[in-house]
């Protein structure tokens, strides 16, 4: 891979479900600071990066956000178990047997969403899911007063998976949590780091909070930065593994950064569509198209803020979203920084203007 593993691995490990997205939000300030960024932070927490260009330049946005999937707690029983809430999509049978983080004023505590043995089940039960609602998290609790006294476990501290960083063997994939979308989040700054010395750029990088409970650092920020065309940057969803069909998505891992033409949340604009389209083509970059019926992303918030923004969502294809262990390809993250960095060094005023104008 061309850019940063390590921080890619760093992206990946860091908990950040949403609206407590900290550990994240410091690694990208650190990076932003690093290549010379101006930083700002919205009233949300999405952090700002303005690269050192000219206030004259076309203002673009990028944007991806920093916040994964994750639980919250509600409340603890007196055997001292962790009842929980979800914060963002999630399949019940994601969430058992499961090792996570609460992540408590004190520091981490380790717990198990335990499951039930099925020595005791009998045929019926075995084939059954387990609700969400009767789940738990144990953390090695003797009972509730245990956990007030010695785990620092209030209701409303957040928890994140815990899913450790790997190379899948030497496909040139990457196994972990939270690429949905801290691929992203890599993407944006990787192509930042390119784009900083072009001094023609007016041009902003973003990393938004609470996209998974409602695109909601994306409106935020996208009005503190109220752009001329903004580019979101998501992980796409991977249709290529058994039991999922071409017609639910159609990216593939490994074949090239994709391009919504659909989701429920937002519809692309069809100029920079084909702008994007265009320098792929130029450049020579592998670019696949996605069509989906259930999926919103950021680009939907910014797209409403001011008086309406270009925006189009560029994703690295991703198979076993919002699960504690998805998979990205090294090729398409590459892939999706070169794209976005190439449409960013072809956007003066006359593209810009070609672009918003109907
Ligand atoms: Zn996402």
């Amino acid at each position: 891979m061309e850019g940063s593993e390590i921080l890619l691995e760093e992206l990946s490990n860091a908990l950040g479900p949403s609206g407590f997205e900290n550990s994240v939000r410091e690694i990208v300030k650190r990076e932003m600071l690093a290549i010379g960024c101006n930083i700002e932070i919205d009233g949300l927490g999405s952090v700002v990066g303005r690269t050192p260009g000219t206030d004259d330049g076309p203002k673009i946005m990028l944007a991806a956000h920093m916040d994964e999937v994750g639980l919250l707690v509600k409340y603890v029983t007196d055997q001292g178990y962790v009842k929980f809430e979800t914060l963002g999509g999630w399949l019940d049978q994601a969430i058992i047997n499961q090792r996570w983080v609460i992540m408590t004023k004190g520091g981490p505590i380790v717990g198990i969403t335990g499951i039930k043995t099925p020595h005791v089940m009998n045929a019926e039960a075995r084939g059954k899911v387990f609700a969400k609602a009767d789940m738990f998290i144990d953390v090695g609790a003797r009972d509730r007063q245990d956990v007030i006294d010695n785990y620092g476990i209030v209701p409303g501290d957040p928890i994140a998976p815990q899913s450790m960083f790997s190379k899948l063997n030497a496909s040139g994939m990457y196994l972990g949590k939270a690429w949905d979308d801290r691929a992203g989040v890599w993407v944006m700054l990787e192509a930042l780091k390119r784009l900083v010395n072009v001094r023609s750029l007016n041009l902003y990088g973003v990393a938004t909070v609470q996209e998974e409970v409602g695109l909601r650092g994306a409106g935020t920020s996208g009005t503190m930065v109220s752009p001329q065309i903004a580019i979101n940057i998501e992980s796409g969803v991977a249709g290529d593994y058994p039991g999922i069909t071409q017609d639910e998505a159609q990216e593939k891992v490994g074949n090239g950064p994709g391009l919504f033409l659909h989701d429920s949340s937002m519809l692309p604009n069809l100029k920079l569509r084909d702008f994007v389209v265009e320098t792929a083509e130029e450049l020579d970059i592998p670019l696949q198209f996605n069509v989906l019926s259930g999926y919103g992303q950021d680009g939907a918030a910014i797209q409403k803020t001011g008086t309406g923004v270009p925006v189009v969502n560029i994703t690295v294809p991703t198979r076993y979203l919002h699960s504690h262990n998805s998979v990205v390809s090294g090729s398409d993250l590459d892939g999706a920084v070169r794209l976005i960095t190439g449409m960013v060094q072809e956007l003066n005023e006359n593209k810009v203007q070609e672009i918003i104008g109907f």
